[in-house]
């Protein structure tokens, strides 16, 4: 069982404005997190064109930056890609790879989206990796499967290196549904995702693991008070200053 500090990030998605953005964060701020959510690493992920003034707007508080995802390229003809040198140059900490968004809409595969992770940690930015079935997939019973696949892209891709990731299970039918996983549901997925990172790492009980969709106020103590989940990844809720906060407080 992991006692580690849990790590709460929020994903903007294509959301927010230059003056939006503003009052979120003075929201966050004024929340002082590093007192009030002390068992919590906390990050935002807003859209790239903002991720400028968003780390401005944080630089020496205790709120880490990422981006929502992040080429597999260093650099060149990539039009419309955004490299981790780049992602790097702004002080982000993390970058969210696969997200169900990314895989579904913009056709990302199990090997672009390890890529991506190989990416991210090639140019010192940790990895969010995202893995999730869809509701199809679990009446079908085919959960642990299709997890598994998505999460092995990346095991076998970073080698060793898969102990320097962060692992986000986000089942797609619970994200931005307002259906979430049960916790007892989560963590069965969890713990598979856990056994299955032990088998590639000795640090699999180090590796965080975040539980995202519909992650609320009223429902994060109980998610995150399952053994095998060590933080959210958080969609909605976080475009909430007041909410953001109470589930990193949940923490
Ligand atoms: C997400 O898309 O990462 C997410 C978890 O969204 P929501 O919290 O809105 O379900």
């Amino acid at each position: 069982m992991s006692v580690m500090k849990k790590l709460v990030v929020g994903n903007w998605k294509m959301h927010g404005s230059r003056a939006f953005n503003a009052e979120l964060i003075q929201g966050l701020l004024v929340a002082d997190l590093a007192t009030t959510a002390p068992n919590a690493d906390v990050a935002v992920c807003p859209p790239f064109v903002f991720l400028a003034d968003v780390a401005d707007a944080l630089q020496g508080t205790a709120i880490a930056v990422g981006t929502q995802d992040i080429s597999a390229q260093t650099q060149g003809a990539y039009t419309g890609e955004v490299a981790g040198p780049m992602i790097r140059e702004f002080g982000a900490t993390y970058a969210i790879v696969g997200h169900s968004e990314r895989r579904s809409y913009h056709g990302e595969s199990d090997q672009l989206v390890a890529d991506k992770a190989k990416a991210a940690l090639a140019h010192g930015l940790v990895p969010i990796v995202c893995v999730g079935e869809t509701l199809a997939e679990r009446e079908a019973n085919q959960t642990e499967a299709v997890v598994g696949r998505q999460l092995q892209a990346v095991i076998d891709t970073l080698g060793a290196d898969i102990a320097r990731v962060v692992v986000a299970y986000e089942p797609v039918w619970a994200i931005g549904t307002g259906k979430t996983a049960s916790p007892a549901q989560a963590q069965a997925v969890h713990a598979g995702l856990r056994a299955q990172l032990a088998q590639a790492t000795s640090s699999a009980a180090d590796i965080p693991l975040l539980y995202g969709g519909s992650v609320k106020p009223d429902n994060a103590v109980e998610l995150f008070s399952q053994p095998d989940i060590n933080g959210g990844l958080i969609g909605g809720a976080a475009l909430k200053a007041a909410d953001f906060a109470a589930i990193a407080r949940a923490a």
